[in-house]
């Protein structure tokens, strides 16, 4: 918001009239306002299909509309995408009538001629640009977005991300060599700026993948449970026999605990039974529970053990370290 400010400052100290200055200001006001009502496009429609809308951002290089989730179906996030841009579609043509006095006055800014006509023309162009722009197949605009959305209709959401983000990556090199051979330093930034969001889009796509195709019996070893009365040794000396990496502690069918050999070893000889160790928080889960609602488990809790439960029994367990190595392997795949 301190722009259209520092480029009134700007105008003063170069000698533009005040007529000019206020002109600038008021018109990159109204610059300001289309980027928000842009926004406003993309919020309201996310609430229309029950998308709650943490708030709107207004940055140098635009507005972020931060929605808490994304709609559920691809065809509502292709409305939310579009509903941006159709924003700017709609003030652009509603502001077009004013062109019918460009032939009488001149309308660029420079050439000192600061009235409303020459400001809600260059308003109706400026929307008009920022529809076309926001179009552009690549990430992270509405168009990236827009095309993403389109192809989930027919193929997985990663599938759909892949191919926007390699399609987003030509654009930005396409950008890049323009920007090279024009000497634009906009042009160039803002390649890389596709570049780092489109790989960013990617990572997300195949944690989310992850999290949502993965359930918990893949990733979970095998883990024998004991009585919170059993010696310690036994249960080290099991572990040892076993390939298993511990040991779910159930009391009256109900885990309580898990422990594993780095921390009973060094106790062995000193506590007699397991159940007077202080053990990991465990929480159980059926086994054909998808990893994303487990991963709300170790976001709140990162030490703790999640218990996969068959048929109400305790079969197996899985830590934040085992779903670190699920991912590293589940990333080579993809
Ligand atoms: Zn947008």
């Amino acid at each position: 918001m301190a722009l259209p400010f520092l480029v009134g400052g700007y105008a003063f100290y170069s000698g533009t009239s005040t007529r000019g200055i206020i002109w600038m200001i008021t018109f990159l006001l109204a610059v300001v306002a289309c980027v928000f009502l842009h926004e406003v496009g993309h919020a309201y429609a996310a609430r229309r299909y029950g998308v709650s809308v943490f708030d709107i951002l207004l940055l140098p290089i635009g507005g972020i509309a931060r929605l808490k989730s994304l709609p559920s179906k691809p065809a509502e996030e292709v409305w939310v995408a579009l509903a941006g841009p159709m924003v700017n579609l709609l003030i652009a043509l509603a502001f077009l009538p004013a062109l019918w006095y460009w032939p009488r006055h001149e309308w660029f800014p420079i050439l000192n001629n600061y009235d409303l006509g020459s400001a809600l023309v260059c308003l109706s162009l400026f929307n008009a640009a920022v529809f076309v722009f926001n179009l552009i197949p690549a990430f992270p605009l509405d168009g990236g977005r827009i095309l993403r959305a389109s192809l989930s209709r027919k193929m997985s959401r990663l599938k759909s991300t892949r191919i926007t983000t390699w399609i987003s990556r030509l654009i930005g090199l396409g950008l890049l060599t323009y920007g090279f051979f024009e000497g634009s330093f906009f042009l160039m930034g803002f390649s890389l700026f596709i570049f780092i969001i489109a790989s960013r889009e990617m990572g997300s796509a195949v944690v989310s993948s992850f999290l949502s195709d993965t359930i918990i019996s893949s990733l979970a070893k095998d883990a024998r449970s004991f009585d919170p009365e059993t010696p310690i040794h036994e249960i080290v000396e099991h572990l040892h026999r076993s390939k298993n990496g511990g040991a779910i502690i159930v009391d009256e069918c109900c885990p309580i605990g898990f422990v594993n050999l780095r921390m009973l070893e060094p106790l062995k000889g000193q506590v007699t039974h397991v159940g007077s160790l202080e053990m990991p928080t465990v929480i159980c889960h059926d086994s054909n529970t998808p990893l994303r609602e487990i991963s709300q488990q170790f976001s709140v809790f990162p030490k703790s053990i999640a218990i996969e439960e068959n048929e109400g029994r305790p079969v197996g367990y899985l830590d934040l370290d085992l779903l670190d190595q699920g991912f590293q392997a589940f990333a080579k795949t993809v």
